[in-house]
């Protein structure tokens, strides 16, 4: 085990949000995303352009990505599901384009109409519109652990996928546990079988908290090598197809974990625990990172 440094994906902004019943106004979006920024984060999900109508969290997409401070070093992320998302992804000032591909038919049918493989295609035409744009694109291979219609994924099909979205070289690769069932055994072994047929594509992990298993999860990815995380602050989120579940893997109690073994990722500890309180404040609960509530240590 080497000790070089995590990034960390901020994704409260899009994953956490999109998962909260409330919709907060894109002014309480931007304090949350300039909060981040402040506390040293350089790639944050900032948005999804997906239809309104079925996401209304993130109707005004466009215009958080218009008032955001450009040119100050971070990375925007916004996230596209098909090619009309990307068209509208692209006529904004965003940096990179997150495409996603479903490792299960049936979440791929449910969402999009489509069957994995037909996914794949979408998720490497938006790349190679992100790259003629100019910017740079990443792929999310969701559902990559298990699936709520299918049950568990086939290993084999998720390593098939990643061969087939590595095709068209995009910036990185992400296996993301969307409904929160995998454990860090299965991580630690599916992360290096993908590695294994991807070449020098870096891989990053998503996971959700939904059963507990997402700290032990993040520490399997990274024994597998993996270097780049997605977190979100408080935990925020939640899984639609659990109820009361817990959203992503918390940010604090991830560079918390990663801190302590001498993992750097950036992070100003102080800045982010005062963020962590200040978006329950917002959220009018005690969110699931523990970090805020138990202080540093040492302290
Ligand atoms: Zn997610």
């Amino acid at each position: 085990m080497t000790n070089c440094g995590v990034e960390i994906v901020e994704v409260s902004p899009r994953d956490g949000l999109q998962n909260e019943s409330e919709i907060l106004p894109t002014s309480t979006k931007l304090a949350l995303i300039n909060r981040a920024i402040d506390c040293g984060f350089k790639r944050i999900e900032v948005a999804s352009f997906v239809n309104p109508r079925r996401v209304p969290q993130m109707a005004d997409a466009e215009a958080v990505v218009e008032a955001l401070s450009m040119d100050n070093g971070v990375t925007y992320i916004g996230l596209a599901l098909n090619e009309r998302g990307a068209e509208r992804a692209l006529q904004t000032n965003v940096h990179e384009i997150g495409a996603v591909v479903c490792a299960s038919d049936g979440f791929a049918m449910a969402n999009q109409g489509q069957t994995s493989a037909q996914s794949a295609d979408v998720a490497n035409n938006i790349v190679q519109m992100s790259k003629a744009a100019g910017k740079s694109a990443q792929i999310t291979i969701s559902t990559a652990f298990g699936c709520p219609f299918d049950g568990p994924t086939n290993q084999e099909w998720v390593v098939e996928l990643a061969a087939i979205i590595a095709g068209s070289n995009p910036r990185e690769i992400a296996l993301a546990d969307t409904i929160g069932v995998a454990t860090p055994f299965e991580v630690t072994s599916l992360f290096e079988k993908v590695k294994a047929v991807i070449g020098n594509i870096p891989l990053r992990a998503h996971f959700h908290n939904t059963r507990n298993t997402g700290l032990a999860n993040a520490y399997a990815a990274y024994q597998a090598g993996v270097r780049i995380i997605d977190a979100s602050l408080g935990g925020l989120g939640g899984c639609p197809f659990a109820p009361n579940a817990t959203g992503n893997i918390p940010t604090e109690d991830l560079v918390y974990m990663l801190s302590r073994a001498g993992i750097e990722t950036g992070i100003d500890m102080d800045k982010m625990i005062a963020t962590g309180w200040w978006l329950s404040d917002i959220m009018g609960r005690q969110l699931p990172a523990m970090l805020p509530r138990a202080g540093k240590f040492p302290a």
